[in-house]
């Protein structure tokens, strides 16, 4: 498949152009057909795949398709993610290519102090890339909120499970409308992921890697 074919629209297209990516990595090309219909799905596979991309051009293209914008200034994609860096390189991607676009988006981990974060997150967002445990403090704080949320993507899911974020997340999900679409990422499949899946996702297409 070319980045053609992925009937992506221009605004991302231009933004992929520019990298000189030739084609879609097999994640993309497998996962995004399944993320632009609104599907639930798993995606099994490993850093390095280009599985950022799967997630986040759906993710930007799914905010664009929005009729209107509901009121509100808390995200429409969330991104959880295990780690700092891991955040950081999300967001990296993000603004790479994000450019064309007029979503804008900001990344919140702990391990530092809020105050720019909550700036960041007030000032309005559409997509919010977050570690799970500093999203709750800003969320019990009143800092942002996410009744926008539709579009929600569990990054490095057994790692967030090893590193004991399961009450965070199912904390966070339930705060997310149940007709959301969720996106979940995982190295592996163990019976925790796949648990975590089962209540979460209710049906959804497996993509392996
Ligand atoms: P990831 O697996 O998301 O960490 O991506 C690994 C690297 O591959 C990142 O630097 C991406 O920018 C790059 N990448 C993503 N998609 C493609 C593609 N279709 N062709 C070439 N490189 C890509």
């Amino acid at each position: 498949m070319s980045f053609v074919e992925a009937s992506m629209p221009e605004y991302v297209l231009s933004e992929v152009m520019k990298q000189g990516f030739e084609k879609p990595t097999p994640i993309q090309s497998q996962g995004w057909p399944m993320a632009l219909l609104g599907k639930n799905m798993v995606g099994i596979s490993a850093t390095g795949s280009g599985k950022t991309l799967s997630f986040l051009l759906p993710g930007m293209i799914h905010i664009n398709a929005q009729p209107y914008l509901s009121p509100g200034d808390g995200p429409i994609v969330l991104v959880l993610a295990p780690t700092r860096e891991l955040a950081v390189q999300i967001k990296e991607e993000c603004d790479k290519f994000g450019r064309s676009s007029d979503v804008k988006n900001t990344v919140v981990y702990g391990g530092v102090p809020k105050r720019q974060q909550v700036q960041q997150l007030r000032a309005g967002v559409e997509i919010v890339i977050a570690t799970p445990g500093r999203l709750i403090d800003h969320l019990e704080i009143g800092n942002t909120n996410l009744k926008r949320v539709t579009y929600l993507v569990l990054d490095e899911a057994d790692r967030m499970l090893d590193m004991g974020f399961e009450p965070q997340l199912r904390k966070i999900c339930s705060q997310i409308r149940p007709d959301r679409q969720v996106l979940m990422w995982s190295a592996t499949w163990p019976k925790a992921v796949e648990g975590l899946a089962r209540d979460y996702l209710n049906e959804y297409y497996q993509v392996t890697v």
